[in-house]
């Protein structure tokens, strides 16, 4: 209850310009923190044998539920959580693969889930240096299992269908190596481009999940769609009904994904399949970003898990830190883009 509130809060708080505005509601704010957690502690001095409270003791392995995706209780969650960058050697991303990032965007931002992008065809990738990329993948795997946040397992491919065999032995091996932890969800391919759904992202989709199905029965996959992970449409008329827990990749940059793709999207979780967002864009407060604002209203509304792009200080809109921020977290407010000014405010009031 107490996040919803702050969520909204957070919300108003976007349309309201003037400094002094901001300043009254942040003060509303900590008073109403402060009010929560004197609550917590009267809580836990009355239950004395406190649970772990990481977000994967409490909803454990995530299933899916005609459109939703539930916890262990079968409720219907919704997590917020940052992508990394590709993976590549030598892209300037790879440099924050490292566990201090994981526990800093987990204790700082509130991060319930991360996802390690891992490139696949392109220079300094996985084809060309499996290894690097595979240490660094799993870096950030192994820091979520001691976090207890969730992470997926990101085959950040264009082209995925050229390279099944690739994927299948990756994949092989993630599942012999994780499927056991309820932290893991596998994506199997970040972002077809202009192909067909029936005829070559979901055959290779078939192939990959009979893969990890062989060895792990259990966690949740995450499949692509055509046009950069756009047209969950196509794939609502066409659903993998072969597998269990299999949900559908939507992936939105707000200054080109606006509401003709929130109604595409609804019009197929309606068809009844369940969505991830396990990518989304904002250009910030570089502008009043009133799209980021429907879009997280949408995913709240649908109970929909959202990913941010991206854990970088490259030059460009969807970095989250500016340029030469410290690559293991530590981050103070002004080490900050605008977009990630505004990616921390939705994470870390996320309502679970
Ligand atoms: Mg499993």
């Amino acid at each position: 209850m107490s996040g919803i509130f702050l969520y909204y809060m957070k919300n108003f708080i976007f349309l309201i310009k003037s400094e002094f505005q901001i300043n009254f509601l942040l003060f509303a704010l900590l008073i109403f923190f402060f009010s929560c957690e004197n609550n917590d502690q009267k809580s836990a001095e009355i239950t004395p044998d406190i649970i772990d409270s990481s977000v994967v003791m409490q909803n454990g392995l995530l299933t899916v539920s005609g459109n939703k995706i539930v916890n262990k209780n079968n409720e219907p969650v919704s997590f917020a959580g940052n992508s990394f960058f590709w993976s590549n050697d030598n892209w300037g991303g790879e440099r924050f693969y490292n566990s201090s990032t994981v526990k800093w965007l987990k204790n700082d931002w509130n991060a319930k889930i991360v996802r390690a992008a891992m490139g696949v065809e392109d220079p300094g990738g996985y084809l060309d240096n499996n290894q690097s990329n595979k240490e660094r993948l799993k870096t950030i795997v192994d820091a979520a299992i001691d976090e207890g946040i969730y992470v997926i397992i990101d085959w950040h491919s264009h082209n995925a269908e050229d390279h099944l065999e690739e994927a299948k032995i990756f994949f092989q091996e993630m599942a012999q190596t994780y499927g056991e932890y309820e932290n893991i969800i596998y994506e199997i391919y970040n972002e077809p481009l202009n192909v067909s759904w029936s005829d070559v992202v979901k055959p290779y989709a078939l192939e990959v999940i009979q893969t990890i199905r062989s060895i792990d029965p259990d966690n949740l996959i995450i499949v692509g769609s055509p046009e950069w992970s756009q047209r969950v449409d196509l794939v609502s008329e066409d659903p993998i009904t072969t597998f269990d827990n299999i949900a559908y990749t939507l992936h939105f940059y707000t200054v080109h994904h606006q509401e003709w793709l929130r109604e595409r999207a609804t019009s197929a979780l309606n068809n009844g399949i369940p969505l991830f967002v396990t990518e989304w864009g904002s250009i910030g407060y570089s502008i009043i970003d009133s799209e980021a604002n429907k879009w997280m209203n949408w995913c709240h509304l649908n109970k929909i898990s959202h990913v941010n792009w991206a854990v970088n200080d490259k030059e460009e809109e969807w970095s989250i830190v500016k340029p030469g921020a410290s690559t293991t977290g530590n981050w103070q407010e002004s080490d900050l883009t605008e977009a990630g000014k505004l990616a921390k405010n939705i994470i870390s009031n996320w309502p679970d």
